[in-house]
Formats: C-alpha cells, sequence, structure tokens
C-alpha cells in the first residue's frame, strides 16, 4: 500500500483505467526492473533461485523487481504477449503473491476482449462506465504525449531516446497520473522552445523496448534520429476511442502481422530511411524478424541484446556501418 492506494504490479500493458478506476496504483514491473539501482542484480537473484539459463532477461527482471519492490499483487498478461508470463505468475504464486491473469484474445476479436475487460473489472469491483470516466482522464495524458510524438516526428524539435522513456510511462503513468501529467508538460514547454535539429536520416525503432541503457545515444549521433519507437508509441494507445475500442487497435498483443501494417505505414508517413530491430535473447519475438523484413520496404538492422547492460563494442560497429549503408543509399538517391 502507498500513500494513494494498494500497488499493483503489471507485466505488459492491460487497461489501467480499470485498477485506477478502483483505487488502486498500477506499476509496470519492466518499468520498475529497468529503473532499479541494478537491474543486473535482479536477473542474478531469479538465476540464482533457479531460473534457466535460457530465460529472457526481462522475465528474470521482472521476478527479481516483484521481490525488490514488495509487491503482493500481479496482473500477468497470459496471452498476447509472452508465454514465459504463464510460468513467472506460477513461480510468484508460490511465493504467495495474489496473481490475475489478463489475455488479449487471438485474432484481434472484440467481443471476447470486452468479455475479458468485463471480468477484469468485475475482479477489481469496478462498472465499466467509472472505468470510462478514468479513462477519459488518461486519455488526456495521453494526448499530451501523441503531441510529444508529433514534436519529434513533424517538427525535429526531439530525439527519439528521451520520448520514448515518456511513452514508456504511459503504460502506468508512473503510478501517479497527476504527476505524470506536470512532467509531461514540463518536457513539452522545454521540448517546443528548442530550434529544429539537424536530421540527416530519420531511423525508425521497432521491437521489445531495449534492455541496454544507451542503445539510443549509441544510435543518435551526427545527424542520425530515431523519429518512430513502435512499441513504446502503442503503450499510449495512439489510436484512441472507448476501452474495448482502444485495446483492440493496440497492435502490440495481435502478432506481427498487425504490428508490421502500423510498422508500414509510420514507415512511409514519416519518410524513415531504415529501421533497427531489436530483439531479445531467448525471446520468440525473434522470429518475428522474418517476416517484419519482408512487410516494410526499408532496410532493416536487426540488434539482439541480453543482459541489462550498456552497448558492446560489436552492436556499436554494426550500428556504425548499418548507417554508413544508409548514406549511400541516400546519396544514390
Ligand atoms: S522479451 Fe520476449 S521473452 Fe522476454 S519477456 Fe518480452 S516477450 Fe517475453
Amino acid at each position: 500500500m502507498n500513500e494513494h492506494g494498494e500497488i499493483v504490479g503489471i507485466t505488459s500493458t492491460v487497461p489501467v483505467e480499470i485498477l485506477y478506476a478502483a483505487g488502486r496504483v498500477p506499476i509496470d514491473i519492466n518499468n520498475a526492473f529497468i529503473t532499479s539501482k541494478d537491474p543486473a542484480a535482479l536477473v542474478r537473484r531469479a538465476k540464482m533461485e533457479g531460473f534457466p539459463d535460457t530465460t529472457c532477461s526481462w522475465i528474470c527482471g521482472l521476478y527479481g523487481a516483484v521481490l525488490e519492490r514488495g509487491i503482493r499483487t500481479v496482473v500477468g498478461v497470459t496471452g498476447g504477449d509472452c508465454a514465459e508470463t504463464i510460468a513467472l505468475m506460477e513461480v510468484l504464486s508460490l511465493r504467495g503473491i495474489d496473481v490475475i491473469p489478463f489475455s488479449y484474445p487471438h485474432g484481434r476479436d472484440p467481443v471476447s476482449l470486452r468479455a475479458e475487460i468485463d471480468g477484469f473489472a468485475e475482479r477489481f469491483g469496478i462498472g465499466m462506465e467509472r472505468a470510462e470516466e478514468e479513462k477519459k482522464r488518461l486519455d488526456h495524458i495521453r494526448r499530451r504525449i501523441h503531441h510529444l510524438d508529433r514534436l519529434l516526428w513533424e517538427e525535429d524539435k526531439a530525439l527519439g531516446g528521451e520520448i520514448q522513456l515518456l511513452q514508456l510511462g504511459s503504460s502506468d503513468f508512473e503510478g501517479n497520473p497527476d504527476s505524470y501529467l506536470v512532467k509531461i508538460e514540463d518536457r513539452t514547454a522545454e521540448i517546443e522552445s528548442r530550434k529544429p535539429l539537424e536530421t540527416v536520416l530519420r531511423l525508425g525503432f521497432t521491437g521489445v523496448p531495449p534492455i541496454i541503457s544507451d542503445l539510443y545515444d549509441a544510435i543518435e549521433r551526427d545527424g542520425v534520429r530515431v523519429i518512430f519507437s513502435e512499441v513504446q508509441r502503442q503503450f499510449t494507445l495512439p489510436f484512441g476511442g472507448t476501452i474495448g475500442e482502444s485495446y483492440t487497435r493496440y497492435t502490440y498483443p495481435y502478432g506481427i502481422f498487425a504490428r508490421a501494417e502500423d510498422i508500414a505505414l509510420e514507415v512511409r508517413r514519416r519518410r524513415i530511411d531504415g529501421i533497427i530491430h531489436y530483439v531479445q535473447a531467448f525471446c520468440f519475438r525473434g522470429i518475428e524478424d522474418i517476416a517484419l523484413r519482408r512487410e516494410i520496404g526499408v532496410p532493416v538492422l536487426t540488434l539482439q541484446g541480453d543482459l541489462p547492460t550498456q552497448v558492446t563494442e560489436t552492436m556499436r560497429l554494426r550500428i556504425e556501418a548499418f548507417i554508413d549503408m544508409l548514406h549511400r543509399r541516400r546519396e544514390r538517391g
């Protein structure tokens, strides 16, 4: 319990309007993991408690973060996200943690999703009318983050690295929507006051958010900017609507083809020169790279991370070679 209510950990984006309407405080455990003082120690803790060496570091980190933060209730996205979450929830339940599943339906079926959302709201004793009211409050903040995204790609006033962090925060509004809005407004005022940044190459970033803390810094140098962060933007529910509509339009849980359609559209709209596809070691989403490359029509560099560390020399060289290739491609017209 914090001063605002009981904390509920979430393993991925879920309808947080229901949690806020119920007086709970959602905390995205991914953010708790990656912003902890020593994320690598959280991964080590999971490994020492028996998580196999081939487990994705995000899953290990989620486990470590739940224990570190003393979270007693966890909503786990067991459909439309990661199969490893199911095992994670089982292990957490062994520790006496209350685990609540939330599942996005296969095939993006709005009727099934609505039934899932209704059940979720019922579990927290909340009617959907009250939850929709809460959504209006949160949507105001989301619209302000969409404005930041436009400052990034239409007005060239920001770096992708700074905007993606603010987008990531919208999965839980850092547990306090009012203070998150203040943070967003402060950053917006500062970014609006800037002159446009010199931009030579416009890149997109797709795939799960990176576990490597300085990856955006390593990419965004010498006029190269990341002007589209696919998954982070999806967390801000860019397509609006009611709760049912928004979480049906949200692409992340619905497979690579739903995501690739959105990515291809943004590649054209934002005039993107190339895509960095970030994949996590031991993650099934690495296989989706095959479909992604077919669908989007611009060069793709696939980078794989494992532990929460910094960019390696090999990774830095691969980024530089990719950027050189894009420069030559641009010169050839
Ligand atoms: S990176 Fe892949 S394997 Fe790891 S938690 Fe995310 S979806 Fe699961």
